[in-house]
């Protein structure tokens, strides 16, 4: 049995062909599921010899939303999801000006093992599937009863720990008929994995790559995160500006701000000489605490110093809004807590 989200048009197509069906039925199919119907049983332009033979072959994997928390400070909603196998993972649906933007799992839990994360405390479970993904977009859709138009690939796991399947995603989500979600309209957020970089940016999409940088120093940042003792910061930085030079897109460098590790004057020192005359700019993202790291969050006044030391030098610096603080919105804490609560 065979996720069905996981196919393209083509790929049901052939599949009906094989059947010795018509190949239009696969669009009746996509259909159906894209205005809310998953079952083939309730698919009614369809024979009931392909229904038949479709539910023998396939099942439509919609997670189920176990658990939904609406901020009560902004509209962020966050989701806890549960997959057919009974994994569960978590997105966030936030709320902007210029249109709803969902915040995706790549993978089931994660084996970066970033020190801050709490979606890496009990390692990766499994990758996920472009369907898999692509679902997610669809039931934060429907619980929102509006349209995503934004999606950012930075909730739980290493999306580049999982390329092919997130490719796949790429192709999914951008299906006219489906949900028409642009590549220009997609962030991919990695830690850093160099040789994936180059793939990607060799594949000439006009995805927006943001790197979690974290620290501008090799030894601090390994301290922090692992994967920095297989990629250094220069490499990141190589396949960053081959990146920028192959797709012409500007690079968002995560920097998440810990008391006395990372925000200190002599660190937005060196993040400036790293970046400086990079089409790039800076998101500046207070630490949320998680309660198995003694890592602290940095204060108001030094994010806002260590910002303005960034804009003086021609970087451009945001600050991320801290939607749904009062929801456990940062990565994996959601799924954390519930897992724990109920002993899984
Ligand atoms: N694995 C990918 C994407 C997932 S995390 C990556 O590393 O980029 C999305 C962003 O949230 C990353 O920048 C990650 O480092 C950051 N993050 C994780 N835990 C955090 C926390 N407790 N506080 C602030 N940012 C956090």
């Amino acid at each position: 049995m065979n996720n069905i989200l996981d196919l393209n048009l083509e790929e049901l197509q052939q599949w009906m062909e094989k059947q010795g069906e018509k190949k239009f039925r696969a669009k009746q199919v996509f259909d159906w599921i894209y205005n809310g119907v998953f079952k083939f049983e309730e698919m009614r332009n369809l024979s009931s010899t392909v229904k038949v033979k479709l539910s023998e072959e396939f099942y439509v994997d919609i997670p189920e939303v176990v658990e939904a928390y609406k901020s009560k400070v902004d509209d962020t909603v966050k989701m806890l999801l549960k997959y057919r196998d009974g994994n569960i993972i978590e997105s966030v649906v936030m709320k902007y000006k210029h249109g709803n933007t969902i915040c995706v799992s790549s993978q089931v839990g994660c084996r970066m093992g970033c020190k801050f994360c709490a979606s890496t405390l009990n390692g990766c479970v499994r990758n996920l599937t472009g369907g898999e993904i692509l679902s997610q977009v669809i039931v934060g859709g429907r619980l929102i009863g509006e349209r995503i138009s934004n999606v950012v690939i930075m909730g739980s796991g290493e999306p580049l720990d999982n390329y092919d399947n997130v490719l796949k995603f790429f192709e999914l989500v951008n299906w006219e008929h489906g949900l028409n979600i642009g590549q220009r309209h997609i962030t991919i957020s990695t830690c850093g994995i160099v040789p994936k970089i180059y793939d990607l940016a060799n594949k000439k999409f006009q995805v927006t790559l943001a790197i979690s940088l974290h620290s501008p120093w090799d030894e601090e940042r390994k301290k922090i995160m692992p994967i920095a003792n297989k990629y250094s910061i220069v490499d990141i930085i190589e396949a960053c500006k081959y990146y920028i030079n192959i797709t012409g897109r500007r690079i968002t460098f995560e920097y998440a701000l810990i008391n006395n590790i990372n925000d200190r004057n002599e660190d937005a020192e060196q993040l400036i000489k790293l970046l400086k005359g990079m089409l790039c700019h800076v998101n500046l993202i207070p630490m949320n605490e998680v309660k198995e790291s003694a890592l602290k969050k940095s204060s108001t006044s030094s994010i806002r110093t260590f910002k303005e030391r960034l804009e003086s030098a021609g970087i451009e610096t945001t600050i991320r809004r801290e939607l749904g603080a009062d929801i456990n919105a940062a990565c994996g804490q959601l799924r954390k807590s519930y897992m724990d609560s109920r002993n899984i």
